[in-house]
């Protein structure tokens, strides 16, 4: 599929600042027709708050409707109205600020549910078709994590974000998963601007996703250096290799220790006395 060629921008990472984050939502517009509605609940999981994506129109499809705020829900029936109706809604994931509001939404707007897992209509899988949507399983952050590829487009989720970098879940397996998705991903060739679900758009999509890769792999690099340094807690590890997480952001980082660990582990060079953070191993 050829895509329109977006303009020139400038590094988009660095926390989103606000008049190139509002060009770069009106380039999403001219090249595309994709709009943003973001919900209004900042902080420090959600950036500057939960993207919910609108993609096409008569009718147009909703990538995750986001948390139950009534004000996001006005501005999102409004886009939709405006749009010619809603043909379905579809979740990256099931984590609430992305999905809260979705019995909310096809309440006012009947319309079938695509997710990786629960009460949905279209159930997501590798390459599976919803919609102007095809699926690309990226586990990592949540286990039934997807990206919806339409349009010239990556819808990422949690999967890669607009700024910053993303936590992974401490569930088997899951930062070899990461990796490999980030991987496949980075070699498609058919869309050219991720849409995530936190932070601006990424008009350099395969420079971000190079980006993600190499960032995950500098870590563990540190973290191979720090065990062998000797250092072997959690608290150790944390103070060595996550230095600059703010003190709020530390149980995520656990979680992603914990998911660097355990790929150490099934590579048999993880040493046998190193603390492992407790979890339950539930499937985020
Ligand atoms: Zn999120």
């Amino acid at each position: 599929m050829s895509t329109p060629h977006p303009p020139d921008r400038d590094a988009e990472s660095g926390g989103g600042e606000e008049s190139s984050e509002t060009s770069s939502q009106a380039d999403l517009l001219a090249h595309y027709d994709i709009r943003l509605v973001r919900a209004p609940n900042p902080g420090p999981f959600t950036l500057s708050g939960t993207n919910t994506w609108l993609v096409g129109r008569h009718p147009t499809w909703v990538i995750d409707p986001g948390p139950l705020i009534e004000e996001h829900l006005d501005g999102l029936y409004a886009e939709i109205e405006v749009r010619g109706g809603l043909g379905g809604v579809v979740l990256t994931h099931d984590h609430h600020d992305h999905s809260e509001a979705v019995e909310a939404l096809r309440g006012t707007f009947p319309a079938p549910l695509a997710g990786g897992r629960g009460a949905v209509d279209v159930q997501l899988g590798e390459q599976v078709r919803f919609g102007p949507f095809e699926s690309v399983a990226t586990p990592g952050h949540a286990v039934d994590h997807y990206a919806l590829i339409a349009e010239g487009a990556c819808f990422t989720g949690d999967a890669v974000l607009g700024s910053g970098s993303v936590f992974i879940s401490p569930y088997r397996g899951a930062m070899s998963g990461y990796l490999l998705a980030l991987t496949r991903l980075r070699l498609r060739e058919d869309f050219n601007v991720l849409c995530p679900g936190h932070g601006p758009p990424v008009w350099d999509a395969h420079t971000k996703l190079e980006e993600y890769v190499a960032h995950r792999i500098d870590r563990e690099n540190h973290l191979i250096v720090a065990l062998g340094e000797g250092r072997r807690t959690v608290a150790e590890l944390l103070d060595a290799v996550w230095s600059e997480v703010a003190a709020e952001l530390r149980p995520l980082a656990t979680a992603t220790l914990a998911a660097h660990l355990d790929k150490l582990e099934e590579e048999q060079i993880l040493p046998r006395d190193v603390e492992r953070p407790r979890f339950e191993r539930t499937e985020w």
